[in-house]
């Protein structure tokens, strides 16, 4: 046994850093140890515990509503509000989606309304569940949701509306109120994506910062989504979907009694659901409550606010937007140098640091996840940056070999193969010494950025396939 944990270990140990705040993406990290083995310890008892069934496992049942009672609290919930625990964010967004084309069968051709800078998760939402998307140019200063273009993009096809509170690209918070008066009046409903704000920005107004109002204490908004992998720094797997009634939670609930075995009754996407991502987070919310949240809110916004204002001080740099939460993007000013080339010069001194490709009104970007655990480095972080911003500058723009920007700019993301794929990545040497990663990204990224969207899917889907391959 101890034989296969130390194997395991080992191949951890190639992995980005979970803990210590050098992975700016991807991972929450309170800091406190006491946090994961109060998570791992829970995980533990309940990880063999089925969700199927909870009339068989009450203690799920009891902590799931438990958990939903929590976020109601802190998201301006009523006595009607009710809600479902999912595997994370995406499943949340799916499953506000799903409810609300289903409520709506008279509907021909469905399609929900979303701001550009929404998440994906509702791209594949309207993919797996085929709903046509009407998606919104946001403010390009702002980066947030225009209200009064999204009330135009509303007609009888029109089952739900979406906006972020806040859009995790620029970490802004879109004017919800103004969007769910649009969505009540036109008779829609309006889910407010609150999978990365949700359990932070409240306490951030506990401690007396200006946020704008996003939860149900607003007027028409029918449906959050809120993380409690992420800013209630639980172990990976636990997201929660309000609902403002049980009435619109209703159509996302699935039962079948068309086949012999077991009547099949699911609330959520998955059927069995372990019990231990419930457990370690209805253990981790309660070890840490409302203290302990607080505290980590005002640690993380001391890191923030430092973060931002640092980067704002390189030359060279400029925050986009003016983000309201834990998250920033930044871009270049300038030509001189390469942001891809400044996120492997973090990689190379320690930081994972993640680009972000130019979307509509958005710039490439490099994005920033703040968590408590950036509070007390951010001062070697920040020189950090601005070493890798030199370094950058000392290397140049990267060049793309104009063979193989040729060669891509000739794909077709229609008829793309596995041979052309292949050919790609030999042509372009992207390949790593080993045949596996490369350390460098600069090049493969560059490369992508030039490949229209369609395609670079398409790239990224034949690179995924070939990740996955025993
Ligand atoms: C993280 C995130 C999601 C998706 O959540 P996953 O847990 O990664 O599936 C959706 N919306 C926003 C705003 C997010 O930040």
């Amino acid at each position: 046994m101890t034989g296969v944990l130390a194997r395991l270990r080992e191949l951890r140990a190639g992995d980005l850093p979970t803990h210590g705040g050098r992975t700016l993406a991807y991972v929450y990290d309170s800091g406190l140890s006491e946090v994961d083995e109060v998570a791992a310890a829970a995980h533990a008892l309940a990880s063999s515990a089925n969700g199927l069934d909870p009339t068989a496992f009450p203690s799920l049942l009891r902590m799931e509503n438990d958990l939903v009672a929590c976020a109601s609290k802190l998201l301006g919930g009523t006595a009607e509000t009710v809600g479902a625990i999912t595997s994370g964010g995406t499943e949340s967004c799916l499953l506000a989606v799903l409810a609300a084309r289903d409520a709506r069968p008279e509907v021909g051709s469905p399609s929900i309304v979303l701001p550009e800078t929404a998440h994906a998760a509702f791209h594949k939402a309207a993919h797996l569940f085929g709903l046509r998307k009407v998606v919104v140019p946001v403010d390009p200063e702002t980066f947030r949701a225009v209200p009064s273009a999204m009330a135009d993009a509303i007609d009888e096809s029109t089952v739900l509306m979406v906006a972020s509170a806040p859009s995790y690209a620029h970490g802004v918070v879109d004017p919800i109120p103004e969007i769910a008066a649009a969505a009540a009046s036109a008779g829609v409903r309006m889910h407010v994506d609150a999978c990365i704000g949700g359990w932070v920005l409240p306490y951030f107004a506990k401690l007396g910062a200006e946020v704008p109002l996003f939860d149900f204490r607003v007027p028409g908004v029918t449906s959050i989504s809120v993380d409690l992998h992420k800013y209630a720094y639980c172990a990976k797997g636990v997201s929660v979907l309000l609902h403002a009634n049980a009435e619109l939670r209703r159509t996302h609930y699935f039962a079948s009694a068309a086949w012999p075995g077991y009547t099949m009754l699911n609330p959520t996407l998955q059927s069995t659901r372990s019990g231990g991502p419930l457990a370690a987070a209805w253990a981790v919310v309660h070890h840490l409550g409302e203290d302990g949240y607080l505290r980590l809110a005002e640690v993380t916004r001391e890191a923030v606010g430092r973060i931002r204002s640092g980067v704002a001080a390189i030359d060279g740099l400029r925050v986009l937007g003016d983000p309201s939460s834990t998250l920033i993007a930044f871009t270049a000013e300038n030509d001189g140098f390469d942001l891809f080339t400044v996120a492997d010069e973090m990689k190379v001194r320690g930081w994972y640091v993640q680009p972000q490709f130019a979307h509509g009104s958005s710039p490439l970007n490099l994005h920033l996840t703040v968590t408590a655990a950036n509070h007390g480095s951010e001062a070697e972080f920040l020189a950090d940056l601005s070493a890798s911003v030199a370094a950058a500058r000392e290397a140049g723009a990267v060049r793309i070999d104009s063979e193989v920007a040729a060669f891509v700019a000739a794909l077709d993301a229609e008829t793309l193969t596995a041979d052309q794929f292949a050919g790609l990545l030999a042509a372009a040497g992207l390949l790593g010494d080993d045949g596996g990663l490369p350390e460098r990204m600069a090049p493969i990224n560059a490369l992508l950025a030039t490949a229209p969207e369609p395609l670079r899917e398409r790239l990224l889907v034949e690179f995924l396939g070939s990740l996955y391959t025993p």
